[in-house]
């Protein structure tokens, strides 16, 4: 199929593309979209789910905006940083293991040579990785008109299904995660019904350990069973401070089931993800834990 026609601007640097979004969107009332890595933006113009007037491709600002920086205890990401970069970056496996070990799990070669963390990010489909990653971990967004920049928290930016708070006349540029603190492990688990389709549910887990080995922060977060990654976080504070044993975790997580709203679909009904989101809840936890335990006092280790 082939999508419907539209006007096809190349703007060679981020200041011209952001005026030339600012001109469209305001002043000419156009239909814009974004082309960054095309891997969800090409199927959804060719199945003609959108009919936007006018792409602005910014594949041409790649120098400017594909990028893995540290910066004290945060690591920042170019939006068009490409999947296949994350996956071995020795800066994300340092700081940021989770992202590393989330992209491996996204779809096939073409779509991690070509898909870019910005484009994942605001197509914000609720079981992607990336998005699940960025809820679990925090951090922030940089969106950029010609007017300015304005960062916003990565667990209020997704909104709903396949939305983002983000404007007309925006471009995310970077994403700002915070670095794995010390003795802290963090994993991800998912089921799909192939390899590459995205989950019928994910789970994302980061525990933090005290000194004396008990639980001293426990995140979880849970993807493809809500509009957005549901953050179960809060109904697991009962564990804090203690060192639970396998069944108080798993009743803690049966409390995570108020907080799940999945959609049914042909390849699973809302009971079915559900269930599977408390068993890849389970063993997210439990692997995040175990590579907590193994992490040095002061530093971060990862146990494969
Ligand atoms: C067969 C197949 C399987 C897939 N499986 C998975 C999977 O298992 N897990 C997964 O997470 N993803 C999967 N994907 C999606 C893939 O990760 C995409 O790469 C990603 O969702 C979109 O990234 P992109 O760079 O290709 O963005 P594009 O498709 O170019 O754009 C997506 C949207 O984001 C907007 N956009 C892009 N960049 C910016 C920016 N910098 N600022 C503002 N707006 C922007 C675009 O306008 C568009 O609305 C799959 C895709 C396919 C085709």
């Amino acid at each position: 199929m082939k999508p419907p026609a539209f006007a096809y601007y190349a703007p060679t640097n981020l200041e011209e593309a952001l005026r030339l979004l600012h001109e469209l969107v305001h002043e000419q009332q156009r239909d814009v979209k974004l082309l960054a890595g095309g891997q969800s933006l090409i199927p959804i113009l060719n199945m003609r789910l959108a009919h936007p007037d006018a792409i602005i491709d910014l594949n041409p600002l790649e120098s400017q905006l594909s990028y893995v920086r540290r910066a004290g205890q945060t690591v920042c990401i170019g939006a068009l940083t490409r999947h296949y970069m994350l996956q071995d970056h020795p800066e994300i496996i340092r700081s940021c293991p989770l992202i590393a070990e989330a992209v491996k799990l996204i779809g096939h070669a073409a779509i991690l040579t070509r898909g870019t963390i910005g484009g994942s990010i605001i197509h914000a489909d609720p079981a992607a990785e990336l998005p699940l990653v960025c809820a679990l971990l925090g951090g922030s967004v940089t969106l950029r008109t010609v007017d300015g920049s304005r960062a916003v928290d990565t667990q209020t930016f997704f909104v709903s299904y396949l939305t983002t708070s983000i404007e007309l006349d925006e471009i995310l540029t970077e994403v700002t995660l915070p670095t794995l603190p010390p003795r802290t492990g963090q994993a991800i688990e998912e089921f799909s019904l192939r390899h590459g389709d995205f989950a019928l549910a994910a789970a994302v887990a980061q525990v933090t350990l005290n000194a004396d080995s008990t639980l001293a922060d426990l995140r979880l977060c849970i993807g493809g069973a809500g509009p957005t990654p549901v953050d179960c976080s809060h109904v697991l504070t009962s564990l804090l401070n203690s060192a639970p044993s396998t069944e108080e975790v798993k009743d803690a997580l049966r409390r995570i089931d108020d907080e799940l709203d999945p959609l049914e679909d042909i390849h699973a009904d809302a009971a079915y993800r559900k269930e599977l989101a408390q068993v890849l809840a389970y063993r997210a936890i439990d692997r995040a834990w175990q590579r907590a335990r193994a992490a040095p006092v002061n530093g971060t280790a990862r146990d494969d």
